[in-house]
């Protein structure tokens, strides 16, 4: 799509600039290649979420999370201020901001969401139209080994893991393509390009 033909409406009309999700399962590195195409493809536009977890050391608020209590984030989820959002590993809520999203489709921009799969379910909802790539291992094995962990886990936090994994990986069929992290470079590349084809298709 050329920038002359930047669509009014927000999603799905001819011409729009369609919405990437970037899913998959957890460990399998989408946080380094969201980071990846952070730093590397300045034209793609990253979606920054609100989290309730404390920043990383290195962590910029605003750019890479908006970082807010726990009393902020229910009231931007009370005033639907969030397209999606999901508590993950139990841990921390994690939600997509919508109205800059919004803004990023009506500009016409490459707007792409990082986000687990409980948000990208939720997406699909409201927005069918935005085109799901799911990040897949290299190995299934090796990414059901990662999340069993060294064995020090309980018999029933194995279990658990294990059908985490199990789900995760089965969700795969839900989405319109697979990027296989390899290699964090190539795997971003391949999404870019993925991206700038479609939207091209799109106008
Ligand atoms: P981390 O805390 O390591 O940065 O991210 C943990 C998990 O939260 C990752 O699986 C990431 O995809 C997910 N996540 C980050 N932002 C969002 C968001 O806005 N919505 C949802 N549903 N998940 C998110």
């Amino acid at each position: 799509m050329s920038q002359s033909e930047q669509p009014a409406a927000p999603n799905n009309g001819p011409g729009a600039a369609p919405l990437f999700v970037l899913a998959g399962p957890t460990a399998v590195g989408k946080g380094t290649v969201a980071a990846h195409i952070r730093e590397h493809y300045p034209k793609v536009w990253l979606s920054v979420s609100a989290t309730t977890r404390p920043p990383r050391p290195g962590e910029v608020d605003g750019v890479h999370y908006h970082f807010v209590s726990q009393a902020e984030f229910d009231a931007m989820a009370a005033d639907g201020d969030l397209l999606e959002y999901a508590v993950v590993h139990g841990r921390a809520s994690y939600g997509t901001p919508r109205k800059p999203v919004l803004d990023a489709i009506a500009a016409g921009r490459l707007p792409l969401l990082e986000i687990d799969l409980q948000g990208a379910r939720q997406v699909r909802e409201r927005m069918p139209d935005a085109f799901f790539v799911f990040l897949a291992p290299p190995s299934w094995d090796e990414l059901v080994h990662r999340l069993i962990g060294r064995g020090t886990e309980s018999a029933e936090e194995q279990a658990v893991r294990l059908e985490t994994a199990r789900a995760e990986l089965a969700a795969q069929m839900e989405f319109d393509a697979t990027i296989v992290n390899e290699d964090v470079g190539v795997a971003a590349a391949e999404l870019v390009d993925l991206m700038e084809r479609h939207a091209s298709a799109a106008g």
